[in-house]
């Protein structure tokens, strides 16, 4: 797994850490750590980032002076773009899909506001059911109507290229662990556009390592988004020029997506509350909350078997929770 062969702009200084959750592991009976990829750098951290120092160094090795991409109201991926155009003195337009109708309000809190203050230079909103591949291609013609040039990233940067962060993820993983002197027993993830979990499970079987890793659906059902997260497995994996992972390693469980994508579920409130006042860390409503309602259900009912030492990759979103005041306050959901 040769990565450092691909440019990468570099936007945290360090590895991201590894802590106990004492407090839960006695709640659930098993031996739970975090991933704290929640403090990645740029603007309030999380998963995007590391995909971003790949895609992002991409475009300005091709001399681009704008990056465009889409994501939903709430996007975490939107906002770390922005801070990383920011970073770079690119200029950043975003395509917003109202993925679930009624929900965009212009004057929400959480990301909504942070794309605001980070500078996006023109921020289209389009209904859900848009072709969004033909919305960034129109935005992107914009642009060079301008005179600019421009650099389409794909939603969530799921792209092999930026998976890449992940497969370098798994490889600080467990580079860490050997230090820690901890055998992980099972990985357990939030999977939405795809791309951290592919990059993990490439990395995981470019180090031969046979470590199970979990993904907690967070829209789509699970033979759908097991297939999405194994072919861009394997895409990255040729990208690396390494072994492409088996169809086995790819495991998906969709049971806690609830509604819909961004809809709250009783059990991810409980998931934030309990990691709040139990450990003190900050989950999100969209994606770690569900992800982490989906473990807690899981050593619940069972399912890591004599499996004991868990690592939860904490893939960020905080920034969004003051959106979901609501929901999370809503006594229906309490
Ligand atoms: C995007 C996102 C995810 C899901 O990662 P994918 O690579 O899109 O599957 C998980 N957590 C947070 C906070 C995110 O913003």
């Amino acid at each position: 797994m040769n990565i450092a062969r691909f440019p990468r702009r570099r936007y945290t200084p360090h590895a991201t850490p590894i802590e106990p959750l004492p407090r839960l592991s006695a709640d659930l009976g098993i031996d739970l750590w975090v991933k704290r990829d929640d403090l990645l750098g740029l603007a309030g951290g999380g998963n995007k980032t590391r995909k971003l120092e790949f895609l992002v160094a991409d475009a300005l090795a091709r001399g681009c002076d704008t990056l465009i991409t889409v994501g939903a109201p709430q996007s975490n991926h939107c906002r770390l773009t922005l801070a990383a155009a920011a970073r770079e003195g690119l200029k950043c337009r975003l395509i917003i899909e109202e993925r679930v109708p009624g929900t965009y309000a212009p004057q929400a809190v959480g990301n909504n506001l942070l794309f605001d203050l980070l500078g996006a230079e023109r921020v289209h909103m389009v209904p859900a059911g848009t072709d969004l591949a033909a919305a960034l291609q129109a935005e992107a013609q914009a642009v060079e109507r301008d005179g600019g040039k421009p650099a389409i990233l794909v939603g969530g940067g799921s792209s092999p290229l930026g998976a890449l962060g992940y497969a370098a993820c798994a490889a600080e993983i467990a580079a860490q662990a050997f230090d820690m002197g901890l055998a992980f027993d099972e990985l357990v993830v939030a999977s939405g556009s795809a791309g951290t979990h592919a990059g993990l499970v490439a990395g995981v079987a470019a180090l031969s390592w046979n470590l199970p890793v979990t993904g907690i659906s967070v829209r789509r059902p699970s033979a759908e988004q097991e297939a999405n997260v194994h072919r861009l497995a394997v895409e990255t994996a040729a990208l690396m020029e390494t072994p492409a992972p088996a169809r086995e390693t790819v495991v998906v469980d969709d049971r806690w997506v609830g509604a819909g994508y961004s809809l709250p579920t009783r059990a991810m409130v409980e998931a934030v509350r309990l990691a709040a006042s139990r450990e003190g860390l900050l989950l999100d409503p969209v994606y770690t909350g569900k992800a982490f309602s989906g473990l807690i259900g899981r050593a619940r009912e069972g399912a890591f078997g004599d499996r004991r030492r868990i690592l939860f990759l904490h893939t960020g979103g905080a920034p969004s929770l003051h959106a979901f005041a609501g929901a999370l306050r809503d006594p229906d959901l309490n």
